[in-house]
């Protein structure tokens, strides 16, 4: 049984002009009781949830870890318990070893009244790719707009590095003023370590934190646009799908999945236009940190896009990529051999047939070393013998 027991508001301790949304979590099975919180400036305080709806979305991971009940004995939104039961069902048909649960809420119909439309935003492709299409700057290609960015503090970087999110704050409002649209910040501890939120985040649990933190704002929003990580085509079984996102919409506030008829070719080939905006991208989470690593998969891929698009000149805070370095790139996971498919593919149709044949030497290998890798995967959860297994697997450049 995961309980919310009280929620409560007050003073950050992050700092004064913060106001803390806190709710307090009861849990049986031997688990400690625990509290999630969302901290926002004081002019958006007044846009804070009073009905169970975040703390709903902020349990359902702890309900597929433990089973059993989650109740959240506060005004609950009747479309957002529907709509979250469906999300459970395919997350459970696509990962058996998750827990079925029942959610005993006071169901209503509730309609915060907010007003606002945002997007997310990370500083990355797809989330610059979204946020320009949803003002005037898109042109031709606007499908919307927003009134504000949305920059999330606890998602990538973590709570105890105040100097790499204000260095990414930095980042992010430079790109908002040439937006034209205002940068608003969140900072919450939903991603707490030892869980599915941490353990499980990118194939389960992204999207529920991306909605859990709109509906903190219920009050102030009606729509949170967030941006596709694939093309819908090409889409792999993650945490944020075209399939499930919008199932964490409330009677209230919409989700929308954004993007998803583009690929990252496409969006850089959009971002090209805005040649600022390549300058000083941040694609990597790697040392959870502002700057890019320019090693992990997330950074070679997004190198391997801006030398095809011819934008690699432009781009200041990634390295050129070699075409032996993406030979010998690892790509045996689904959604980097989405990824690597995609250019492969881009780079035979524009005749950089350097590129496109190490991007199929690197699928080809890949596809020989993944049945190896995978077991290695497995080996290095045995104790005594991971250290072992991790060594071969970096050994075979996964
Ligand atoms: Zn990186």
């Amino acid at each position: 049984m995961i309980k919310l027991s009280s929620v409560e508001r007050c003073r950050s301790p992050m700092g004064s002009s913060f106001v803390r949304l806190i709710g307090h979590f009861k849990a049986g099975n031997g688990t400690e009781d625990f509290d999630i919180w969302f901290d926002v400036d004081e002019e958006l305080a007044g846009g804070l949830s009073e009905s169970g709806a975040p703390w709903l979305i902020a349990a359902i991971p702890y309900g597929f870890e433990l089973g059993g009940t989650i109740a959240i004995e506060r005004p609950t939104d009747a479309m957002l318990l529907e709509n979250t039961a469906a999300f459970a069902h395919i997350f459970r048909h696509w990962y058996r070893d998750l827990k079925p649960f029942e959610v005993i809420a006071d169901k209503k119909i509730v309609d915060p009244g907010g007003e606002k439309a945002f997007a997310f935003f990370s500083g990355g492709i797809d989330s610059l790719h979204t946020a320009t299409r949803y003002t005037s700057l898109g042109g031709t290609d606007q499908v919307g707009s927003v009134d504000e960015l949305l920059l999330i503090w606890g998602f990538d970087i973590e709570l105890d590095s105040p100097s790499e999110f204000a260095a990414l704050q930095k980042q992010s409002e430079d790109f908002a003023v040439r937006l034209g649209v205002p940068l608003r910040v969140m900072a919450t501890n939903i991603r707490r370590p030892g869980t599915f939120w941490t353990n499980r985040w990118g194939p389960l649990c992204h999207a529920l934190g991306k909605a859990a933190c709109a509906l903190a704002l219920e009050k102030r929003y009606k729509k949170a646009i967030w941006a596709a990580g694939y093309r819908s085509d090409r889409s792999v079984v993650e945490g944020s799908h075209p399939m499930t996102d919008h199932y964490l919409s409330s009677s209230g506030l919409a989700m929308v999945y954004d993007g998803a008829d583009s690929g990252r070719i496409d969006k850089i080939a959009f971002l090209s236009r805005f040649p600022w905006m390549l300058e000083d991208i941040h694609v990597c989470w790697r040392g959870a940190s502002s700057r890019n690593c320019g090693q992990c998969p997330k950074c070679l891929r997004t190198e391997i896009a801006l030398e095809l698009t011819g934008m690699m000149a432009r781009c200041n805070s990634l390295p050129r990529v070699s075409l032996e370095r993406i030979r010998k790139a690892y790509c045996g996971e689904p959604a980097e051999r989405a990824f690597f498919t995609e250019m492969a593919e881009y780079a035979k149709k524009i005749g950089r047939s350097d590129m496109y044949m190490a991007l199929c030497e690197s699928l080809t290998r890949s596809r020989h070393r993944a049945p190896i890798v995978n077991y290695l995967s497995r080996f290095e959860k045995t104790p005594g013998l991971w250290r072992a297994g991790r060594s071969i697997r970096r050994m075979l450049g996964a």
